[in-house]
């Protein structure tokens, strides 16, 4: 069986048509993956020019060369749009703005009547479209390397198909043609497209369910309060790795907390955690790993470390957040903070026991008077 020019035309038309529609669905679903939108409403140009290059194909006439022109590369400028808005989440706008004025240089020799030299510019501008799309997703290839170069490589390749058509116009050096262009160019870069289309479609999906599934995670593992890691992500880590003799682990639990609520209201006690939480994560290392552990306790694994150096960084944190004045809604206020640590042992103690161990050492500080760093008693442990 062979299939003609027109029935693959369609062919991809229905295609693009589809995907689209798996695209808007898509959005429907995440709503904040707007990028989603642009890309499901670029291919519906798309699909548009196809439809309206099918009726040129018949019936050769410059309001629906003019047509299938506009529609193609303003499909493809919101391609480029898209693009951009997945690797960057700004908006889609200058970019697709910015690829619409090759409608200017394209558009008059086709409504004057030269589709010869219209279509020539079509392809034109249709290839370094598709180059420019092609170059978003390589620059955003530090996410998913092998998916964005994939997709990378699909632009291109389709944006070649387009050079092709652009340059056998070009040879044939003919301003006028009178019908749609007919050559070994158009068949393949056809053929390329519906090709590169489906793969398109499955390696950029998978690139946003990447994504997706990356964010899920990330929000599994963070207090949205203060932007710290919770519990969980602090376990996650270090749950299951044995706590050597450098390891530190210091555990943070905000003094009176309870009366600050009672005296300034919960939004002001909420502002007092973040404020300890800016404390904290401003005093790390790289190695050293802060979470919030529930209400307002707190914990600092600290690697490499000795107990001079962990006292140090403690007594540090708790005379900077109670020392500074705190400006809420109900007015400004002063909170404090007490602390216990604890270290692990030459041969490795459980993760948890190495935080009850610094519980304990807070539970001594909090009976001593609060607003002070203990030491557990078997920090030399090993
Ligand atoms: P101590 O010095 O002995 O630690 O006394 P405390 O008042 O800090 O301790 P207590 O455990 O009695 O109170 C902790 C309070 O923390 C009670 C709870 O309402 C408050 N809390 C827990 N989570 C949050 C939160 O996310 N936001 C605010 N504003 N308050 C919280
Ligand atoms: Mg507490
Ligand atoms: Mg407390």
């Amino acid at each position: 069986m062979s299939l003609d020019y027109t029935s693959l035309l369609l062919a991809v038309g229905f295609s693009a048509a589809c995907l689209s529609l798996t695209l808007f669905g898509m959005w429907l679903t995440a709503r904040s993956e707007r990028f989603l939108l642009t890309w499901a409403t670029s291919l519906v140009f798309v699909v548009g020019d196809i439809f309206v290059y099918d009726a040129y194909i018949d019936m050769p006439g410059r309001l629906l060369g003019i047509g299938a022109l506009a529609l193609l590369l303003i499909g493809f400028s919101a391609m480029l749009g898209a693009a951009y808005q997945f690797r960057t989440g700004g908006s889609p706008l200058p970019r697709a703005l910015l690829g619409c004025v090759s409608l200017v240089v394209a558009l008059p020799p086709m409504a004057l009547g030269y589709d010869g030299l219209g279509f020539m510019f079509e392809n034109l501008f249709a290839a370094l479209l598709l180059l420019a799309t092609a170059f978003e997703y390589w620059r955003g290839r530090d996410e998913a390397p092998a998916l964005t170069i994939g997709i990378t490589a699909l632009y291109s390749a389709t944006a070649t198909s387009f050079a092709l058509c652009a340059m056998v116009l070009a040879w044939d050096g003919k301003l006028i043609l009178g019908h749609a262009p007919s050559n070994w160019a158009e068949e393949l870069s056809l053929i390329v497209v519906i090709a590169s289309m489906t793969g398109i479609g499955a390696l950029s999906l998978a690139l946003n369910q990447g994504r997706l599934a990356r964010y899920h995670r990330r929000d599994a593992l963070t207090d949205p309060l203060t932007g710290l890691l919770n519990r969980r992500a602090l376990f996650d880590m270090h749950g299951n790795v044995p706590v050597g003799a450098f390891t530190a682990v210091v555990v943070f639990d905000l003094d009176n907390f309870k009366a600050i609520n009672d005296e300034f209201g919960h939004a002001a006690g909420d502002e007092v955690l973040k404020v300890f939480a800016g404390e904290l994560a401003g005093s790390l290392r790289q190695t050293d790993v802060a979470a919030r552990m529930g209400g307002e306790e707190f914990a600092l694994v600290l690697k490499r470390t000795l107990p001079e150096t962990v006292e140090e960084t403690a007594e540090r944190i708790r005379t900077a957040f109670a020392t500074r004045l705190i400006e809420t809604e109900t007015g400004s206020l002063n909170c404090t903070v007490s602390a216990g640590f604890a270290f692990g042992s030459k041969e490795g103690l459980s993760f948890d026991k190495v935080l009850s161990a610094a519980d304990k050492a807070l539970y001594d500080a909090k009976r001593g008077g609060r607003n002070r760093v203990t030491a557990s008693p078997f920090r030399r442990a090993g």
